[in-house]
């Protein structure tokens, strides 16, 4: 009988109260789960006291034979997973047990419904851990002791999952964790033997980590009294599934251990595993996830991959392997070429860091080019969790520039409404004869975009423009100059220069316009005198009769938006007026003689052009005055 003391009755954490609500009272499909996550916490602390170890060898109390061992009573209706890793004090075992560390629990729980099916739907994809015992079991009691301390200060944790949790202090003489789970009526399923035996398999024979059963005994043996020590077997493949041949694993083997490493509960879109020889050795196993964190742009959202040395487990979350912009991409890099007790610090830079930086960043980009390559669709759902942060890319890896931008997606006049599923190779493959130039347009949203006055000499010459509305869009153009040897141009900016797309006839009859029309590009010049940089004859128009260009080198509205929003001084830029030759108003505004009246219209015409770019107007009370006069005239 063991001894305990200081006996405490504590209540979970709210979030963990709900969560455990929704997973005792909720069809759970998936019950057998339960398992895979109780050893994958045995592997993680077997890892765990091996990494601490490197540093302390008595934490291994001469047992360094680590394994998961898993057996059951049927008499009983227990299950009890026990290990011999690093084990929890008293300390840990309350706030490890009895809260929920994670980031973005806030967030999910905010998403549950009430709804019992579909909740129990999000648990399936948020994953719970430790608590998925509850889903099978009514009670639970863990003992555990972390490695180091000595046995008296062992601790006991038990709960039914109802709201609070008992902690007790306890002799607990082998290091580790044992944890009993007593079966709710109907699962006594899962206290046998061969159902254990292809749970494991199914779900954990990626674990480098020696699962243990004890052998069966069939036949006149199984009734036969025997009290000595049971023999036990290891059934799982119990060596780390990086250091296997591909051939020998499966897309199960590969997607299983992916929810291992990366703590995910759905299937990873893509993997690649390589092994590299030679002046560096280590070998790299890269997931691409199906869908993005709560936490993907919060700058201490977790990221990095997890290092081994050696097949020693070294740390999670090495952030030295990859850049910034391939956060998302979660795995296993195990080097044999980094010292045993390499820090953090020692990470941050080095040949070889460099190097094998350089090399995992173009593993990842060819796994994604190959993805969008081979499934497009499952490529189109990448886009749409991480595309935006795959865009950061050409400002962070200059090198890489090309092969980002071949795998940038956008929304497109020739394309699929909003939809962001044109690539730059599509777009090249429908450029018409004479067009060396890729054309696109940046703006507030997609309708306005869409719409924009900047599109209407493209849309009559049949010309494709891509339509760019995401925040960041104007920015990264500012890194992207061209692709395949095609350089980039923005419709809105500059005096749009069409080259081989404009016909002779058409480049004569716009001089003769420019000419035609100098005195009224004099008077428009005066009239919104310190508001525009030039007023300008414009080519880009058919059906408006005036739009607002870019400087050159002006900041555009995104911009514009982005540097206010951060609190920055934004310059002063002031767009050129292009109005439009052939416009009946324009026609009447050169007609006009009166100079109050062409000052208004010009105006009124200058604010519109402002209106369909997007912007706000500076005095937009003046607009309504000086439209509603000319609406009153009109009526006179
Ligand atoms: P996660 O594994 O994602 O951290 P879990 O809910 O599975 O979340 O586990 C919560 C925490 O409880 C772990 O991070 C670990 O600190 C602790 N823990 C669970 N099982 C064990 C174990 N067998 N040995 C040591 N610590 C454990
Ligand atoms: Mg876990």
């Amino acid at each position: 009988m063991t001894t305990e003391s200081s006996t405490q009755t504590l209540g979970f954490q709210t979030e963990v109260k709900q969560l455990l609500q929704l997973m005792i009272h909720s069809l759970y499909s998936n019950k057998e789960i339960f398992l895979r996550e109780l050893v994958s916490n045995a592997a993680d602390a077997a890892d765990k006291l091996r990494f601490e170890a490197l540093t302390d060898a008595a934490l291994l109390e001469g047992d360094g034979e680590l394994a998961v061992r898993v057996s059951y009573d049927k008499d009983a209706r227990t299950l009890t997973i026990e290990d011999n890793g690093i084990g929890m004090s008293r300390e840990e075992a309350i706030a490890h047990l009895g809260t929920i560390a994670k980031s973005g629990t806030g967030e999910f729980i905010k998403q549950l419904s009430g709804d019992a099916k579909k909740d129990s739907n999000l648990i399936g994809q948020f994953g719970v851990g430790f608590y998925s015992a509850f889903i099978v079991a009514d009670q639970v009691d863990v003992y555990s002791r972390r490695a180091g301390l000595p046995a008296s200060e062992g601790v006991r944790w038990s709960s039914r999952g109802e709201g609070e949790f008992e902690v007790a202090t306890i002799d607990k003489p082998a290091r580790g964790t044992r944890i009993v789970l007593h079966l709710k009526d109907g699962e006594e399923s899962f206290a046998d033997g061969w159902t254990l035996r292809s749970i494991i398999k199914k779900y954990s024979d990626h674990i480098g980590l020696p699962i243990q059963m004890p052998v069966e005994k069939y036949g006149e043996d199984a009734d036969k009294a025997d009290d000595s020590a049971p023999a036990w077997e290891t059934v799982n493949k119990a060596n780390a599934l990086w250091t296997r041949a591909k051939a020998d694993i499966s897309a199960e083997d590969y997607n299983e251990f992916y929810k291992h490493i990366a703590h995910d509960y759905a299937d990873p879109l893509a993997h690649s595993h390589n092994k590299v020889e030679g002046k560096l050795e280590y070998t790299s196993l890269l997931y691409v996830p199906g869908r993005a964190p709560y936490d993907l742009y919060q700058r201490e959202a977790p990221k990095g991959l997890k290092l081994y040395v050696q097949r020693v487990f070294i740390m999670d979350q090495a952030e030295q392997f990859l850049p910034l912009y391939l956060r998302f991409i979660k795995g296993v890099v195990d080097s044999n070429d980094l010292s045993l007790n390499v820090s953090r610090e020692i990470l941050q830079s080095g040949p070889v860091i460099d190097s094998m930086k350089s090399a995992l960043t173009k593993r990842s980009l060819d796994m994604l080019e190959k993805l969008a390559t081979d499934k497009p669709e499952d490529y189109a759902r990448f886009w749409k969790e991480f595309g935006q942060v795959l865009k950061e890319g050409p400002a962070e890896d200059y090198s890489n520039r090309e092969k980002i931008a071949g795998l940038l997606r956008f929304a497109s006049t020739k394309g699929d409404g909003d939809a962001q599923n044109v690539s730059l190779a599509d777009y090249i493959g429908r450029m018409g004869e004479g067009q060396d130039k890729i054309y696109y347009l940046t703006g507030e949203s997609h309708l306005q975009a869409a719409n924009s006055p900047h599109l209407e000499v493209f849309a009559k010459k049949g010309i494709e423009v891509l339509l760019l509305t995401d925040r960041i869009d104007e920015w990264l153009m500012g890194y992207l100059t061209e692709f395949d040897g095609k350089s980039f141009v923005d419709i809105a900016r500059g005096d749009l220069d069409l080259g081989k797309l404009e016909s002779e006839e058409d480049k004569k009859a716009a001089e003769e316009a420019a000419k035609d029309k100098e005195g009224l590009v004099k008077r428009l010049g005066e009239a919104l005198g310190e508001s525009v940089s030039e007023v300008r004859v414009s080519h880009r128009l058919t059906d408006s009769p005036a739009i607002l260009a870019l400087g050159a080198g002006d900041l555009g509205l995104q911009m514009r938006q982005i540097l206010e929003a951060s609190g920055q001084k934004v310059p002063e830029t002031k767009p050129v007026f292009e109005f439009n030759p052939t416009h009946p108003l324009i026609n009447k505004l050169d007609n006009e003689a009166d100079t109050d009246r062409f000052a208004e219209l010009a105006h009124v015409l200058f604010d519109q052009a402002a209106l369909a770019a997007g912007e706000s107007l500076k005095d937009p009370a003046a607009y309504v005055r000086r439209l509603n006069k000319l609406l009153l005239e009109l009526s006179a």
